[in-house]
């Protein structure tokens, strides 16, 4: 099939290179002159790493693997350690902390450059008799089967697909890298809580550390002359960690933040369309569980998996186009609605709400790996390894 896809984020560059290897004929547009994502690191879980593997993706070194991630009060007093290398164990894969760049860099190898072209940003999204057409700002257009919007959190696709716009939840994060001069302990991610916000200090590999630092928003929100008094004022105190990173922060490296915190229904296509959305266009949530890369990962797996059923005509939507993209949509719609409801409480990000908590180390472990287990489809995944595993014996043969 000739597949368009919208948006060379981290979904739609892991879309498009699984859709490739399927042997699809597939056009990234990117609104961007070039595909340089900015920001600071992003979290990959066990979920997010097995869709990479899949993907052929080569993680090796990239980044940072955690082991443990320690969650305590702006007083001090530590509420959970939550052993991340087991649920890696329990789940297969690795928890790492990729800057986005590094991660954009090992989607992109082996990924044919003229497959993408930037500048070129989508404003009209017709379905046609023979499948759909996107038209550029620029006055050209493009013609395919099917149209993956995957033009993340302000999607045009999704909004001429007539889908409801993202609401703000009240927070942001400020958020970037910086580079330490010794980080005591690589493995292990830090977060704190107190009663006005939250902050993490997780290491991203070498001497890189992400920061954020998570407060109110809304969105009449003025931008502060100094952001980092803000900052400071906020959070100066709550470790000797915190105070070290907080020293050597500037306006400079503000300013891209801060990162409003929104999330969305996910949409219901209508019942013939050619266009499906992926990743943020799809399903923005807060980034308080670090799984929107993930996510747009196993949107992948799963659109994957449906267009792939066409050629059988088999179970994934009665072997027609249109209701192969409805089954990856309504595959997804529940477990997405799962993660990213635990992704949208309070209890993360208020003290108030942790008073008096003190969680057993075991039980948060065990309730992380059973969300992320019950919401990862392993039998999908199981499948699509067999597949795989099927091709590389053909191919030897
Ligand atoms: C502060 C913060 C921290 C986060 N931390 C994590 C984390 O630790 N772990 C994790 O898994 N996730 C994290 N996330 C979420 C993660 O960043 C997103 O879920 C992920 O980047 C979504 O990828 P995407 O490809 O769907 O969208 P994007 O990365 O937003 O890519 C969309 C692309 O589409 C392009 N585009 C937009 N409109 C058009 C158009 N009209 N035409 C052509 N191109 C267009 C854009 O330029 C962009 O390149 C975090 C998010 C935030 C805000």
């Amino acid at each position: 099939m000739k597949i368009l896809v919208v948006g060379a984020g981290a979904g739609g560059i892991s879309a498009a290179r699984g859709l490739l290897r399927d042997g699809h004929d597939v056009s990234v547009f990117e609104q961007r002159s070039d595909t340089r994502p900015g920001g600071g690191a992003v979290t990959i879980w066990p979920n997010g790493a097995t869709v990479l593997q899949q993907l052929g993706v080569d993680m090796d070194g990239a980044g940072q693997v955690l082991s443990t991630v320690r969650i305590a009060t702006s007083a001090g007093r530590s509420l959970v350690n939550i052993d991340v290398r087991a649920i890696a164990d329990r789940l297969g894969g690795y928890v790492r902390m990729v800057p986005r760049r590094v991660l954009l860099d090992r989607l992109l190898a082996d990924f044919p450059a003229d497959r993408i072209r930037c500048n070129s940003r989508a404003v009209a999204v017709v379905d046609t008799p023979e499948g759909v057409r996107i038209e550029f700002e620029d006055g050209g257009h493009a013609e395919g089967d099917v149209l993956i919007g995957a033009d993340g959190l302000h999607s045009t696709v999704r909004h001429l697909a007539g889908a409801k716009p993202a609401e703000p939840t009240g927070w942001c994060s400020w958020q970037g890298l910086i580079t330490m001069p010794h980080i005591a302990e690589s493995a292990a991610a830090v977060q704190i809580i107190g009663a006005q916000g939250s902050l993490g200090l997780w290491p991203a590999g070498g001497c890189d550390l992400q920061w954020w630092f998570d407060l109110k928003w809304t969105p009449d929100f003025v931008r502060p002359e100094r952001p980092i008094d803000v900052i400071r004022s906020n959070f100066a105190g709550w470790s000797e960690a915190v105070d070290d990173v907080l020293a050597r922060l500037t306006d400079d490296d503000l300013a891209a933040s801060p990162f409003p915190h929104f999330r969305h229904p996910i949409p219901r296509a209508s019942r013939s369309s050619a266009v499906t959305l992926l990743g943020d266009a799809a399903h923005t949530m807060p980034p308080v569980l670090a799984q929107g890369t993930n996510q747009a990962l196993l949107d992948t797996m799963v659109l994957r998996q449906a267009l792939s059923g066409l050629h059988a005509g088999s179970e994934h939507g009665n072997g027609d186009l249109p209701g192969a993209l409805r089954w990856y949509e309504k595959t997804r719609r529940r477990r997405l609605a799962a993660v990213s409801w635990t992704a949208s409480r309070p209890v993360s990000q208020n003290e108030r709400v942790l008073r008096y908590a003190r969680i057993p180390d075991s039980l948060a472990t065990w309730v992380i790996t059973v969300l992320l287990r019950s919401t990862s489809h392993r039998r999908i995944a199981a499948d699509v390894d067999r597949d795989l595993c099927r091709r590389v014996v053909t191919t030897r043969r």
